[in-house]
């Protein structure tokens, strides 16, 4: 039950499942995968189903051990302190209830308090500091009995090949721009915007969270995705994507094509400072410099110039009063005419498929 939470992840859930019904489990587990794609949320079901009181090979979310642990309270879940970023071997913040890993492997060697595991949670694993790597390697090489590490790491080769080769690994990969859709639309987060924040979050659910909370993805971050799909798409998902965006703007078709040549100018202007080579940080759509980078070198300064002239042709449109559908347009024709001229790349977060 627990684990049909976790999204996305399905090969991973398959090797942990599988290994829960067979009893046949890793003393360690090392999670790997970028920031906000469920590491750490699929290690809290995987110490539910531990220790779940109705037992089998998945948690009930309902018993109180299973509450417990959504609560990270407790007790044969071990977290160890991060004293200034890094877990270290010796002195936890003195806190109640946290320890140091150090005192967390002197306890190790007795039963579980409550449940049938004790379970030790490293996150990240790359807080470790050497000497705590170390103390860990010792117990890793002769596990306590109904013990289990779970690290998780953004990358596998961060963590010390000795601890590496005692871990079974498991990889996350990003989520599917579909499974963060679905999982924003749970929350509320409809249509376009939801779409957009898929889009731009890179698979984590933790960039999509912060794009909400921050409301990095208003309307300028909504235009600027549409513009920037404008280089690949075919003439059906064009007229697709102007007919959502005017539909999503909420004032006159007009204004709103008046938004798309203002954000259309700042976007050539990124393109030209990036063609440039003169570092990202000035970008003004900072946030999005990976693509704008990637786009400016295939275009190349050449035909940036290009962009800018199919901007001023917005411009024209504008003031002489013409369809606002049609400048956009006209404007999709010229900018998938300069995409479709550009070298292939191996993959572009705005490809369709
Ligand atoms: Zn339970």
């Amino acid at each position: 039950m627990s684990f049909d939470l976790v999204l996305g992840q399905d090969r991973a859930i398959a090797v942990l499942r599988s290994a829960l019904v067979s009893g046949r489990l890793a003393p360690a587990y090392l999670f790997s995968g970028p920031p906000g794609v469920g590491k750490r949320f699929t290690a809290v079901q995987l110490v539910k189903a531990l220790n779940c009181e109705r037992g089998g090979a998945d948690a009930c979310d309902t018993c109180s051990a299973c509450r417990m642990v959504d609560r990270e309270a407790f007790p044969d879940l071990y977290l160890p302190t991060r004293g200034e970023r890094k877990i270290g071997k010796g002195s936890g913040d003195g806190t109640e209830g946290s320890l140091s890993l150090g005192e967390i492997l002197r306890r190790l060697h007795f039963a579980p308090v409550m449940g049938r595991w004790k379970v030790v949670l490293i996150d990240p694993a790359e807080a470790l500091t050497a000497e705590a790597g170390n103390m860990l390697l010792k117990t890793l090489e002769e596990p306590p009995q109904k013990t289990m590490f779970l690290l998780t790491a953004v990358v596998q080769h961060s963590i010390l090949p000795t601890i590496r080769s005692r871990c079974q690994a498991l990889r996350f990969t990003p989520l599917p721009p579909e499974v963060v859709r679905r999982y924003l639309e749970g929350r509320s987060v409809q249509g376009q915007l939801a779409e957009s924040i898929s889009r731009a979050c890179r698979g984590s659910i933790e960039v999509a969270e912060d794009m909400i909370r921050e409301g990095v993805m208003d309307q300028k971050a909504l235009i600027l995705d549409y513009l920037l799909s404008l280089f690949e798409s075919p003439l059906g998902a064009r007229v697709d994507d102007t007919n959502r965006m005017l539909g999503s703007l909420a004032e006159s078709e007009r204004q709103a094509v008046d938004r798309v040549h203002a954000i259309l100018a700042i976007l050539v202007r990124d393109l030209l400072w990036a063609a440039s080579d003169a570092g990202t940080e000035d970008l003004v759509f900072v946030a999005r410099s990976r693509d704008l980078v990637r786009l400016a070198s295939r275009l190349g300064v050449r035909r940036v110039l290009d962009v800018a002239s199919a901007a001023a042709g917005v411009g024209h449109g504008l003031r002489h009063n013409e369809n606002p559908r049609h400048i956009l347009l006209h404007l999709g024709n010229r900018l998938a005419a300069l995409g479709a001229a550009l070298p292939a790349v191996a993959r572009s977060t705005h490809a369709r498929s």
